[in-house]
């Protein structure tokens, strides 16, 4: 983990308020994995406010990106930041990481909106190529697609309102690959909105698949120490004894591995 005053070298808007920012940080890229965020201390925010997280979308060649989208005080002042700024960031944070499956398994990468930033990173990482189920509420919530098509991915698509690809959740997209596919080994990793996160955590129990999941609470510290991110999960041990225990998302996680997380109601 490091602390950068890392330089803005590119900082442009994508569509329906998301914007793609990239920071000159070689070491911090270089030390990056997938499903690791970033907390960001936005400079013309008030010196007490929090970092704001956001997951390493990119971490290559010294560069580190991030994708995000304007929904508060804390993002709308990053919309502000200019190329040549220099941003302090704390990161590569989170020792639950994604972890890369093997070359015989197919990777099922599952994103909601920006929850296709940390996914793209895992995909230039992954053994092999598989597909990307792609949900948003709009066109709008559809973003670098291109990106993964570039490295050979399928790439199925979902709207609420069917402005592009398939009218619905993207879940339904991927019941239909699982229900076509029940032999093909395969590993769901997905990044978005809880209730799809809940879905597919059901979706990995109901067709026996293991689902790697990136949690994004609302945190403080980012480092484990204020616990205002925990969540309770329900561990078993090879000998089939089953703990509850609470474990912090910034620090233990962000990822967390299906049939662990106890959701609330
Ligand atoms: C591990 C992690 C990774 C993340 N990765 C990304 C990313 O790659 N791109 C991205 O755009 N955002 C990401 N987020 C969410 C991002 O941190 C928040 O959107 C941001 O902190 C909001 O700050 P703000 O000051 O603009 O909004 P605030 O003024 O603090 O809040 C504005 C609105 O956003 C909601 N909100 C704030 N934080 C979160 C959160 N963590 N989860 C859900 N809703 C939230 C609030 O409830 C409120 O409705 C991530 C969060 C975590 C914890």
């Amino acid at each position: 983990m490091q602390l950068d005053d890392a330089e803005i070298i590119f900082h442009e808007p994508l569509k329906g308020g998301y914007r793609l920012i990239k920071f000159k940080a070689p070491e911090m890229a270089a030390a990056s994995k997938p499903g690791q965020y970033v907390q960001v201390r936005i400079p013309n925010l008030e010196a007490t406010a929090l970092r704001r997280p956001f997951s390493i979308c990119g971490a290559e060649d010294g560069v580190l990106t991030i994708l995000y989208k304007q929904v508060g005080r804390g993002t709308f002042a990053m919309g502000d930041l200019q190329v040549g700024q220099k941003v302090n960031i704390l990161g590569p944070l989170g020792d639950g990481v994604f972890p890369l499956c093997d070359s015989a398994t197919t990777p099922l990468l599952i994103g909601g909106g920006f929850g296709v930033a940390p996914l793209l990173f895992l995909a230039k990482q992954l053994p092999q190529k598989g597909v990307l189920f792609v949900g948003g509420r709009t066109s709008e919530d559809i973003l670098i697609t291109e990106e993964f098509e570039k490295l050979g991915w399928e790439v199925q698509l979902c709207t609420n309102d069917g402005s592009v690809g398939t009218k619905g959740f993207v879940t339904a997209a991927l019941d239909a690959w699982l229900e076509a596919h029940p032999e093909t080994k395969a590993e769901m990793y997905a990044c978005g909105p809880e209730p799809m996160l809940k879905a597919i955590d059901e979706r990995a129990a109901r067709f026996g698949r293991v689902a790697w999941l990136s949690l994004d609470h609302r945190m403080a510290c980012g480092v484990g120490a204020c616990l205002g991110c925990i969540q309770k999960v329900r561990l078993t041990d090879a000998a089939g004894n089953v703990e509850e225990k609470t474990l912090r998302v910034c620090k233990d996680g962000p990822i967390f591995k299906s049939g662990t997380i106890v959701w609330e109601a």
